[in-house]
């Protein structure tokens, strides 16, 4: 009998997750970028202004749907100078419509006085005073779960962060296997390593595609930082509570580009159907990593490309996810399966 990792019911919905408006410090505004990620496919956008929590529900029609979220960022104070300050950025998304009060809100610091009239915020809670350290950066992380957010750790790369830093940060949802924006800019965001270094470590989370656009620069240069990485969510309906049921329980995968079709697991085998690629390749925690190249694909004999390959499982393998990989080098990413949750052995 199959089970499906990926719910087999439902449909795809493409989203960027993390984006920048004129509510903070991008070009478009909320109604412009709306616009411009329905031309091009998408169904689901979050913007994620710096420290402004702005519901967009206006926005939301019947084919595309806002989520309200914000960054919330922490940077070391040590440096005068910003370049060498290291910064832990947290995207914070609802994961229910109606919840617009802005979790960690502190009354004077952090966010522009001249905004802060956009946002609501508990009168009760006390003002949340940030510092850089693990300490402080997972409390916020354990209070906005709490109060029914989703968690994403941004751009490690970006932040200098290194593993004495990322590997310290408990109970996120996600973290960005890729950021475009950041690496656009030069950095190398694709974070399958760190990724494996936090699995390895015991924990659970899953992983994003996102564009962290600004989009300062000419659309028609390669500069431009919208549509490099996306995420494709499976849920049922195109409501924010589908949206962010499959969210929370991890129905989706990251992408440069590269579709998931299917994965699913048969006797113990792992099963992945995608859109033509060149290799695809198997991640578990041991060194027994898998890779499948085009010309073993049984589909098709002329070998140009893989739609369907396959992985066989051992118990011990603690967790694994997969990287399908297109001829341009373009990859997506699963989220991590754990076997003990799913292998019959
Ligand atoms: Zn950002």
């Amino acid at each position: 009998m199959k089970k499906y990792l990926l719910p087999q019911t439902g449909s795809f919905y493409k989203a960027n997750l993390h984006s920048h408006s004129t509510v903070s410090d991008g070009t478009l505004t909320p109604e412009e970028m709306k616009a411009l990620y329905k031309s091009r496919g998408y169904a689901v956008l979050a913007c994620t202004d710096h420290e402004l929590m702005v519901p967009h529900h206006d926005l939301t029609d019947d084919g595309f749907l806002m989520l309200t979220g914000f960054e919330l960022g922490f940077e070391e104070r040590f440096h005068a100078n910003f370049l060498h300050a290291r910064v832990c950025d947290l995207c914070v998304l609802a994961l229910d419509p109606d919840n617009d009060l802005q979790p960690c809100y502190h009354r004077t610091k952090y966010i522009p006085d001249d905004r802060r009239h956009l946002l609501r915020f508990d009168p009760d809670e006390p003002d949340f005073e940030r510092e850089y350290n693990a300490d402080c950066i997972n409390e916020a992380i354990r209070i906005c779960r709490e109060k029914g957010f989703f968690v994403t750790y941004n751009h490690p790369h970006w932040s200098l962060e290194r593993y004495e830093q990322y590997t310290k940060y408990k109970g996120m949802n996600a973290m960005e296997i890729c950021n475009y924006s950041s690496f656009i800019d030069g950095y190398d965001e694709y974070n399958g390593p760190i990724y494996d270094d936090l699995l390895r470590l015991g924990n659970r989370l899953f992983v994003l595609g996102t564009d962290d656009n600004h989009n300062r620069r000419d659309p028609n240069c390669r500069m431009w930082d919208s549509f490099g990485a996306f995420t494709m969510i499976k849920a049922q309906a195109l409501t924010y509570r589908s949206v962010a049921d499959a969210l929370l329980n991890g129905h989706f995968y990251a992408s440069q580009g590269p579709e998931i079709h299917g994965l699913w697991l048969e006797d113990d085998v792992l099963h992945v159907t995608c859109s033509p690629a060149d290799k695809v390749v198997c991640t578990v925690d041991q060194r027994r990593c898998m890779s499948r190249y085009a010309e073993q694909d049984k589909n098709d004999p002329a070998g140009r490309f893989a739609t369907h390959v396959t992985f066989e499982l051992l118990p011990d393998d603690v967790y694994f996810r997969v990287t399908v990989i297109d001829e341009n080098g373009l990859k997506a990413d699963t989220n991590a399966y754990f076997t003990k949750d799913h292998l019959k052995k």
